[in-house]
């Protein structure tokens, strides 16, 4: 059985003279994304993507399910292929769906042409394959309307296609398309979530986590690496910088007012970040902030959190409810990660009464007492390099 994957592409359709860009790029995606399954062929036709295995063992289940992750993608079919002839489609019809067909009750079929020159019309062939599945699974009633199962065959360039029906895509744009961004990604549950949905639209992501040994423990960083696997099915290929971020912190705490700890570990974080961008050729930095959510998350914190830094600070859960974000996370695998117990670094340096509504000029009077330059490039220095 010529068993083959066709994918629908979703807005990159869309992007006219760049479609060519966008395809590549997804299909190159693809192929990272598969290549652990088996050998196949991936090109595109008519805004359709085909897979087709190369040998009998491939794992198409695998691919299937994989497939379903890669951003970029509207909606995904398992197909089988035939000849262009009537018969033949109708006899792939019988043998491909034998066990959906005998599962139900109730079917209809649906058919696309876009090879015009085939000699029956749509619906010529609907009914000629409709009638032949009826002879050989007497037990099914033809509905227009309600079917149980719709098979649809799709008469296309160079084969026939018989499949039934297609399930949602990802969605979104291929990996890399929008270029690249940093990613703070802390252990938590939302950072993971915002990751996903930058990469989602298309940035190649750096993960970038701040890391205070002895204050969080080497399981507090195994499970940032954990939740960075479980993006990487959607991220493609991540490597996570590890910033030592205790001598800040501990400068901090013997140098600055306690109210201010929260907003000035923070704008460490985006100085660093910055600097970690600006190697990489990233044009942004994504973040898990959420307004109202903590002290740190109010629009005035966020602006003095951000002025030490140029490049636009991605926010994608701003607007988003604590349960909103979490059916996300649970969506995309991090969540049971996120809820593990483990301390954050900056749960260890919380004020006990933060200011909300931070002045820019307060803090930076506050952060007078530290070599920031110093304490910047001793991080950056120290930073470390984790491949998934
Ligand atoms: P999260 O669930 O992502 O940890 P949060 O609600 O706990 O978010 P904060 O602790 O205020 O919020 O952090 C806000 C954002 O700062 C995080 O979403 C993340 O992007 C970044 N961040 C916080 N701690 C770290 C860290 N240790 N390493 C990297 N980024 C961090
Ligand atoms: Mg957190």
């Amino acid at each position: 059985m010529n068993d083959i994957i066709l994918l629908k592409l979703g807005e990159l359709v869309l992007k006219g003279q760049n479609r060519r860009y966008f395809e590549q790029r997804l299909i190159s995606n693809i192929n990272r994304r598969i290549e652990a399954f088996g050998r196949f062929r991936i090109y595109s036709v008519q805004s359709t993507i085909y897979v087709e295995p190369l040998d009998d063992d491939c794992d198409m289940d695998e691919t299937f399910e994989a497939l379903k992750q890669v951003f970029g993608i509207a909606s995904l079919s398992r197909a089988a292929a035939c000849e262009k002839r009537a018969e033949a489609i109708l006899e792939t019809a019988k043998t491909y769906l034998k066990d959906e067909l005998e599962g139900i009750s109730s079917f209809k079929v649906e058919t696309k042409r876009s090879d015009k020159s085939f000699p029956m019309t749509s619906i010529e062939l609907s009914q000629y394959v409709g009638s032949g599945l009826h002879q050989a699974f007497p037990h099914l009633k033809p509905d227009m309307h309600e079917p149980e199962l719709t098979v649809n065959v799709e008469v296309r360039d160079y084969a026939a296609y018989v499949h039934a029906g297609s399930v949602r895509g990802a969605g979104g744009l291929p990996v890399g398309t929008g270029g690249r961004a940093v990613s703070l990604l802390s252990g938590g549950i939302d950072s993971p979530v915002a990751t996903y949905m930058m990469a989602k639209r298309g940035l190649k992501i750096i993960p970038v986590h701040f890391f205070s040994f002895p204050y969080t423990s080497e399981l507090a960083k195994q499970k940032v690496l954990d939740i960075a696997a479980v993006l990487k099915n959607y991220c493609g290929d991540l490597t996570v910088e590890i910033v030592p971020f205790t001598r800040i912190q501990e400068e901090m705490r013997a140098k600055c007012p306690e109210e201010y700890f929260t907003i000035i570990m923070r704008r460490f974080m985006m100085r660093i970040a910055q600097k970690i961008a600006d190697f990489n050729g990233c044009k942004a930095i994504v973040t898990g902030e959420n307004l109202g959510q903590v002290a740190s998350q109010t629009v005035e914190a966020m602006a003095v959190t951000e002025a030490c830094c140029s490049l636009p600070v991605l926010r994608p859960l701003i607007g988003m409810d604590k349960d909103e974000i979490v059916v996300l996370a649970r969506k995309i695998g991090t969540f049971d990660l996120s809820v593990l117990p483990y301390e954050d670094c900056c749960t260890v340096f919380t004020p006990r009464h933060p200011k909300t509504k931070p002045r820019l000029e307060l803090v930076e009077a506050a952060e007078k007492a530290l070599d920031i330059e110093a304490l910047t490039r001793e991080a950056i220095e120290g930073t470390t390099r984790v491949k998934v």
